[in-house]
Formats: C-alpha cells, structure tokens, sequence
C-alpha cells in the first residue's frame, strides 16, 4: 500500500463465511471434563477460535476455487499436473516434480530411499514427522540449531540459522559418505517458527558442495522465509518476495513441501529434485503408495489449487499482513504481560509456559493447564509443545521436555484483528489470576505420541 499508513489492513474482503462454535463456560468445563483435559479430543465446532495449528486450515482465494472447477482428472497426464509442474519449476527451478498428498509422504519417500541404517541426517532442525521418517528408514537425525535459538527471551533476526561450524565438525566426526543429506527446515517450525538467513543458507550450501552432501530443503513456509530475509537481511529490501524465494532454492538441490501451508491449500504436497538417480526411485516408492506420478495421490483439481496458491503466497501485500498479524498478536500478549518466545514466528506465536505459571512443576504440565485454561475460559484452541509432548517415563522417574511452551499457530487469511483482539483480552485476563490454575495430572498415555491421545485430570485441591 502506498503512504505510511500504521494500520495494515487484512488484503482481502470476504465472500463465504463460516459461523463460530459459540458455547458458555460451563458447556466447555463439560466438554473438557469428557475430551480427558485433551484439547485434540474437544470436537471442532465447539470451538470458537482454533490455533491449534496453521497446517491446512487456510482459506482458498476465489482464484483458488476457480482453479479447482478447472481440474482435470484423468488419470495419467492431466493438464492439471501440467500447470502444477510448471508452477512448482518455476518457483524452485528443480527439473523433477513429484506430487504427493502432504509433506510427510515426501518424507517417507525420500528417506525410503536415500537413508538407511548407519547415515545420519543433519538439519538445522528436523520437524516432527521428518525426524520420524528418518529413523523409521534406520538412519539417525541430529538437528545443529544456533546456540541463540534456544534462548526464548533474546530475540534474534535469524533464530532458524544452522550452526555451520558444528556442521563441518559433525561432517569430520561422521565422515560425508556418512551423510545422506543435509535438510534446512524454512522457517524452522520446531523452534519457533524463526526464519533461516540467506547468508546461512549460502555458508551450509558451500559446507555441502564442498563434501559433496546434498542439501535438501524442507519448505513448508519458504515464503514467510522469503519475506523475512527481505525484512531482516541487509541487501534484500528492494528485492520482490518471489525473486529471494528463488535465490533460497537455487542453493539447494531439491526440496520437500507441505502444502498444507505456504501452497495456501487444505491438502496436498511435493517433492522436487535435480537428481535423476533419486527421482526414478522415488517415482517408484510414490506409485506403490501415493498414486500415478502425475497425481501423487492427490485430485487434479488439488493440484490446480496448489499451483494457484504458490503464487498468491509471494503476493507481498499478503505476506506483510500475514507476519503483521502473527507479530500483533505477540505485542499484545507481551503488554499483557505474557512471557512469550522472542521473536514472534513466520505462523505462531509460542508462550513461554515454565514462566507464566512458574509455581506448576514440569510434572503438572503448565503447557497443558494454560491450554485448557484457554478453552475453558473462551473456547479458544492452542496446542502444548511441552513435557505432554515431549516428556518421558523412565523406570518411575519423569524427565521433563526442556521447554513448556503453548503454540497459538495462526490459520491463513481465516480470522481478523478483531479475533485477535478478543485472544489478547482472554490472555489478560488469565494473566491476573494466573496463580489460581491448578496442574493437571496424566493418567493415561501410549509411549509414542502421547499428547494425541494422552488423557489427563486436574489435581484434587
Ligand atoms: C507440517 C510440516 C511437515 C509435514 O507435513 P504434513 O503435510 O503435515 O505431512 C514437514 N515439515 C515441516 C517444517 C512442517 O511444518
């Protein structure tokens, strides 16, 4: 927008709306006391603002939507993976373009087939799933953060930066024909959702081409990336969103994505590649279990949304009012007095737990209580990314996770300020009686992730 205008308004007016799940207190105590103090168990529509995650929970443009009428779905060669091929080579400029249904497919394929027992993959940090299906393949994962991301209260431009001299000594110790590959996760989602710079990315690359390790890219939100470095990194403002974008991919020789996030879609994801080797056993893992290369296990009508929606996401009208409302809503926790993870994230912002509820032990799961405590105070959803997640058991002692952090992750082009608003007051007014939230206690939890189905009561008084 031209002029210096303070407000950045939302760019985009609403056509379709969808009604909130408005319930009262003592519907949601209920609703808590029979979903086990588990927020994943509370069902959507008794939801009024849900930030439980950002994956697939955007809302399509008009153009979105028209592309889908255009789908086309034959079953080998449709235009529609025509159209999606050459928006993801465009974007990326990799040669090979393989659809699947969402990132985590991605994964298992590539991993299937370039990991195995003995290699060891190294990450600035690995998300979840990615780490899942690296060790699922029998191979290890190391993430090599900088040491400032772990520090919450610092805020820093670059917090998704890889420690690169702990990436050539890692290099040496294991020895490159060790090491499958290098994965730069943009932004990094485990650890705040920060972004990476271009300058790291540039320095790993050189690490990589030097001991010929291949660096792949885990792109779920390359453009939030994109438009931070233009935010951030010196040499970067006057240059268009779409043009860093591509400069981030031309260091990299293929790249993952989850499209359920920077491709604006409810469903869907790619890989891209340059090596010829990789992609003819990949094609050959994704038509045992994702579909047809030229539809991934996705409708043509997907693919035309994903094609439309990586090129709407450079749009930079968007991406300023997309990190605007992320940050705004960490300003006005922060007046509120809510100890948060500093800076706010690309899609999240992340409460420091430990430290609003400092008198709840590890073992009485802060992270959890506040996210209850949200729900029941004003149906607001938001996920624990602490010891319920992260925890473990050994032999009767608990070990804690080495954070306790709540994600209120924000869905794209969903709510407006006055949604936003409306969680800062919620905040505020928790922040006042803070002392009075009680711990929970877990009764019940699987050993592999247990805070989907973990169930949980508070403590007796
Ligand atoms: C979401 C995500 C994935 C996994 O993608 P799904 O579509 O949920 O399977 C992988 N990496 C990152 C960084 C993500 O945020």
């Amino acid at each position: 927008m031209d002029g210096s205008w303070k407000t950045i308004v939302e760019p985009f007016r609403i056509k379709t709306v969808e009604p909130l799940g408005f319930t009262t207190e003592a519907e949601r105590e209920g609703i808590l006391r029979d979903a086990c103090y588990n927020v994943f168990a509370i069902p959507a529509d008794k939801v009024l603002i849900d930030f439980l995650t950002d994956s697939g929970t955007g809302a399509m443009s008009a153009e979105q939507w028209a592309a889908i009428m255009r789908g086309d779905e034959s079953y080998a060669g449709a235009r529609s993976f025509f159209v999606f091929e050459k928006a993801v080579r465009d974007l990326t400029g990799y040669r090979y373009v393989l659809p699947v249904h969402q990132g985590r497919a991605a994964e298992r394929i590539l991993m299937g087939v370039a990991c195995c027992p003995g290699k060891t993959v190294l990450a600035n940090s690995h998300f979840d799933t990615t780490r899942a299906n690296v060790e699922a393949s029998g191979a290890a994962a190391v993430d090599l953060p900088v040491p400032e991301a772990l520090d919450f209260q610092v805020p820093g431009p670059f917090k998704g930066d890889m420690d690169v001299r702990a990436l050539e000594a890692k290099i040496r110790e294991l020895g490159p024909g060790n090491i499958p590959m290098v994965i730069m996760t943009l932004t990094n989602n485990s650890l705040g959702g920060q972004p990476v710079s271009m300058r790291n990315l540039r320095e790993v690359s050189e690490v990589c081409r030097q001991y010929k390790i291949p660096l792949i890219l885990d792109v779920a939100r390359f453009a939030e990336n994109a438009f931070m470095i233009k935010l951030r990194e010196s040499g970067f403002s006057t240059r268009p969103a779409a043009e860093i974008a591509r400069e981030m991919f031309s260091h990299a020789q293929g790249c993952m994505m989850s499209a359920k996030k920077d491709a604006l879609v409810n469903i869907g994801g790619f890989l891209a590649l340059n090596d010829p080797e990789w992609v003819a056993r990949c094609r050959e893992a994704l038509i045992l279990t994702e579909g047809f290369p030229t539809y991934g296990g996705l409708a043509g009508r997907d693919l035309e949304a994903m094609a439309q929606g990586l090129r709407e996401v450079l749009d930079e009208q968007y991406l300023t009012y997309r990190l605007r409302s992320v940050e705004y809503l960490g300003e006005g926790l922060r007046r509120a007095g809510v100890p948060i993870v500093e800076p706010p994230g690309g899609h999240a912002v992340y409460v420091d737990a430990k430290r609003f509820l400092p008198h709840i032990p590890p073992d009485g799961y802060p992270g959890q209580v506040l996210a209850c405590e949200l729900y029941r105070r004003a149906g607001i959803r938001a996920v624990e990314i602490g010891s319920l997640m992260f925890g473990r058991r050994q032999g009767g002692t608990f070990i804690p996770a080495p954070m306790e952090l709540v994600r209120l992750a924000m869905p794209r082009r969903v709510y407006t300020q006055s949604h936003i608003d409306f969680v800062i007051e919620v905040f505020a007014d928790i922040a006042r009686r803070v002392r009075s939230l009680r711990s929970l206690r877990l009764l019940a939890s699987p050993p592999r992730l247990a805070h989907f189905t973990a169930k949980l009561a508070p403590e007796p008084v």
